[in-house]
C-alpha cells in the first residue's frame, strides 16, 4: 500500500514537471499583449494596425508602432466574419496586411495530439509501475533454475549431532556407518567396498527424519545440502529437473557432502501414476535425479539421503541397487524412547521437581517425537500463562490432553438435560470399558466440551502394543457404542452425541473384516484393494476385488459384530447400574473424574488373564 501510494507521488510529479515545461512553451510565444475584440475593432476603425495575422482561433495584430497584441477569437468565426458583424468599413482596411498563417505553435499540436497521446502514457506509466512492484515478488521466478538448496552443517551454529536425537537406536547406527564413511572414505575404498549412495529414510511425520539427516552432516562436519521435494514441483515443466542438475553441480564441487532430499514422495512417485497435469514435470525431475545418481562416479563422496513418509508410493526404479538401496526406518518412539525424547526437549525447560517424565511418556503412546516436543511447549506455555517459573507435573498431563483432544471449551454451556445426557453418555463409556477385561484402563472421564467431542473418557494402555486380538476389538467395539446404549436405556432414545461414536465402531468393525480376517463366515482373506491415489490430499480410490454378494456379505457380518457389542454392553451397562449412576451423580457434581476417583466408586481394574 505504502509503495502504491509512493509511486503514485513520482508519477504526479513527473506530471506537474511536464505540465510546467508544456506552459513555458507555450507562452514563449505569448510576448504579445492579449487584448479584446473590442480593442481590435476600434483598433482597426482608428486605422492604427499595419498587420493582420490569422493564426488558429488567433489573431496577432501588429500596429502601426510596432506593439503587438493578439486576440481571440471564436473558433468558428472567421476574420471577415468579424469584420461584418462589428460593420468595419472596407475602406478602412485597405492598408492593412491580412495573412493567413497555418498554426504550428506548440500549444495547436498538444491541443491536437495530447487527447490521444494521454492515455497511452497513462497506460504505460501504469504498466511500468505494475511491472515494477510484480518483479519485486517474482524475481525469484528469473532465477528459477537455480535449486534453492540451502547449505548447512559445516560450521553452522547450533550443529545437530546424534546427542539431539533420542530414540531410533537401529537408525542411528545405520547411519553411524555413513558418518564414518563420509569422515574417512579411503578406509573403505581400500578393502574394495562400494559405499552407500543413496539412503532412505521411512518413517510417518514427526519421526525425526528430517533431524537425523541433519544430525549425520553434523556428526560428520561436512557440508548439508538440503532441499524439499516440494520445492521441485512448480510452474514451469523443466524447472525441477534444472534444480536437480544445480544442486548436484554444487554438492560434486562440495564433496564430501550431504545431499538431503525431503519428502522425496513429492517428486518420486511411482512414474505414469500420476493424476493430474504436474505429473510431467515431476516425472523429468524424478528422471533427473536418477541420472544424477547414475553418473557419480565411484570416488565422488555425496551420499544422498531422502525421507518420505510414503515408502509405499515411491517409484520402483528409486529403489534399486546403486540408487536409493539403503532403507532406515524411523519407528515411532516406545516407551523409553519417549521418555529419552523427552528428556532431550526438556533441557531449556525449568522442570519442578516432583516431575516424571517417565509418567508423562507413559500417558503419550503413539505421540511422535514432534508431538513430544509440542506437548513440553504447550506445557511451558501453560506454566507462563499461570505466571510460574517452572513447569509441574500438573502442567504437563493438561497440555497432553491438549494435545490429544483439542482444548477444553468451558465456554460451551450445557443445559441441565444436555449435561445430564453427557454425564450418562461418558459414564456408560467409562463403566464398560472399566468392567471389560481386555480394555485399557479409564485414565479420566469428564464432561468438559473439548474439541469436537461433547464430553470424553480416556484411557490408556499400560504398555506399549503392537498386536490386538479379536476379542481385543470386539470389546474396544463394545466400549466405543456404550454411550449409545446408556443414553437409550436411560432415556428411551438417542442424541445426535453418539454419531462419531457409531462411525468408529463401524468403520472398526469393517477393518476387522476386510483387513484382519477375523470373521469366521468369510474367511482369512481381504476385501478390497487400497490404491495409492491421492487427490486433493485424499485417498479417493478403493479397488473393489470381491463380488456382489461378498460384499451383501461383509455389510451382514458388520452388523452381527455391532450386535454382538451392543448386546455385551447393554449387559454390563444393566448389571453395574448402581456404578453408573455414582458415576453420573459424580460428574454433575465435579465435571471431570481422574484415574483415582473414578476407581474409588467402582473399585480396581480387575487385570485378563
Ligand atoms: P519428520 O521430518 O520425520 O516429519 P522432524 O525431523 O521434522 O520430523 O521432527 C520434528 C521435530 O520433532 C524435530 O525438530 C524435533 O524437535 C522433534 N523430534 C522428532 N523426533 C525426535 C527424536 N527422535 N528426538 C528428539 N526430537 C525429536
Ligand atoms: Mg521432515
Ligand atoms: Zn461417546
Amino acid at each position: 500500500m505504502k509503495s502504491l501510494i509512493k509511486n503514485f507521488l513520482v508519477f504526479f510529479t513527473v506530471f506537474l514537471l511536464m505540465a510546467a515545461v508544456f506552459s513555458r512553451f507555450g507562452g514563449a510565444g505569448q510576448k504579445a499583449a492579449s487584448v479584446g475584440i473590442e480593442t481590435l475593432v476600434s483598433q482597426l476603425n482608428n486605422q492604427a494596425v499595419a498587420q493582420v495575422a490569422i493564426v488558429g482561433d488567433k489573431i496577432e495584430l501588429t500596429l502601426k508602432n510596432g506593439q503587438s497584441q493578439t486576440v481571440k477569437k471564436e473558433p468558428g468565426d472567421t476574420f471577415s466574419q468579424i469584420v461584418k458583424n462589428f460593420n468595419i468599413e472596407p475602406a478602412k482596411l485597405s492598408g492593412v496586411k491580412i495573412e493567413v498563417r497555418a498554426d504550428q505553435g506548440l500549444d495547436y499540436w498538444l491541443a491536437a495530439i495530447l487527447p490521444f497521446l494521454l492515455p497511452f502514457l497513462l497506460i504505460s506509466v501504469f504498466i511500468y509501475f505494475m511491472m515494477r512492484s510484480v518483479q519485486g515478488a517474482n524475481s525469484k521466478a528469473l532465477m528459477f533454475g537455480q535449486s534453492q538448496a540451502k547449505e548447512a552443517g559445516r560450521e553452522f551454529k547450533g550443529k545437530i549431532t546424534f546427542k539431539d536425537v533420542a530414540g531410533v537406536k537401529e537408525a542411528k547406527a545405520e547411519l553411524a556407518e555413513v558418518v564414518e564413511f563420509l569422515r574417512s572414505p579411503k578406509k573403505f575404498s581400500e578393502v574394495g567396498a562400494r559405499t552407500p549412495r543413496g539412503v532412505l529414510l521411512l518413517g510417518s511425520p514427526g519421526t525425526g527424519k528430517t533431524l537425523l539427516a541433519r544430525a549425520v552432516a553434523g556428526e560428520a562436519s561436512v557440508p548439508f545440502f538440503s532441499i524439499s521435494g516440494s520445492e521441485f514441483v512448480e510452474m514451469f515443466v523443466g524447472v525441477g529437473a534444472s534444480r536437480v542438475r544445480d544442486l548436484f553441480h554444487k554438492a560434486k564441487k562440495s564433496a564430501p557432502c550431504i545431499v538431503f532430499i525431503d519428502e522425496i514422495d513429492a517428486v518420486g512417485r511411482r512414474r505414469g501414476a500420476g493424476l493430474g497435469g504436474s505429473h510431467d514435470e515431476r516425472e523429468q525431475t524424478l528422471n533427473q535425479i536418477l541420472v544424477e545418481m547414475d553418473g557419480f562416479d565411484p570416488n565422488t563422496n555425496v551420499i544422498v539421503i531422502a525421507a518420505t513418509n510414503r515408502p509405499d508410493v515411491l517409484d520402483p526404479a528409486l529403489l534399486r541397487p546403486g540408487r536409493f538401496d539403503r532403507r532406515v526406518i524411523l519407528d515411532e518412539p516406545n516407551l523409553a524412547d519417549r521418555e529419552a525424547i523427552l528428556k532431550v526437549h526438556s533441557k531449556q525447560k525449568p522442570l519442578g521437581k516432583e516431575v516424571s517424565l517417565k509418567r508423562a511418556a507413559e500417558r503419550t503412546p503413539g505421540f511422535t517425537g514432534a508431538d513430544l516436543a509440542n506437548l513440553l511447549n504447550e506445557a511451558a506455555i501453560l506454566a507462563a500463562m499461570k505466571n510460574k517459573k517452572i513447569i509441574d507435573m500438573e502442567d504437563i498431563f493438561a497440555s497432553v490432553e491438549k494435545v490429544m483432544l483439542g482444548p477444553e471449551r468451558k465456554s460451551r454451556i450445557l443445559s441441565v438435560k444436555e449435561k445430564k445426557i453427557t454425564a450418562y453418555h461418558e459414564a456408560g463409556h467409562a463403566i464398560v470399558a472399566h468392567f471389560m477385561p481386555n480394555a485399557d484402563p479409564v485414565q479420566k472421564v469428564s464432561i468438559i466440551a473439548r474439541g469436537q467431542a461433547g464430553g470424553y473418557t480416556l484411557k490408556l494402555p499400560l504398555e506399549d502394543k503392537h498386536m490386538y486380538t479379536k476379542t481385543e476389538y470386539v470389546e474396544e467395539i463394545a466400549i466405543l457404542l456404550a454411550g449409545y446404549v446408556t443414553e437409550r436405556e436411560i432415556f428411551g432414545q438417542v442424541t445426535t452425541g453418539a454419531t462419531s461414536d457409531l462411525r468408529r465402531a463401524t468403520g472398526l468393525a469393517r477393518k476387522l473384516i476386510t483387513d484382519y480376517g477375523m470373521s469366521e463366515t468369510l474367511g482369512p482373506r481381504t476385501f478390497g484393494e487400497k490404491d495409492e491415489m491421492i487427490f486433493l490430499g485424499r485417498e479417493i480410490h478403493e479397488q473393489r476385488d470381491y463380488s456382489e454378494k461378498a460384499a451383501e456379505q461383509i455389510d451382514k457380518e458388520i452388523s452381527n459384530f455391532i450386535d454382538q457389542a451392543v448386546h455385551q454392553a447393554k449387559g454390563l451397562v444393566k448389571t453395574r447400574r448402581e456404578f453408573l449412576e455414582k458415576t453420573v451423580a459424580a460428574l454433575l457434581e465435579k465435571e471431570t473424574l481422574e484415574k483415582e476417583e473414578f476407581e474409588s466408586i467402582v473399585g480396581e481394574k480387575a487385570k485378563a488373564e
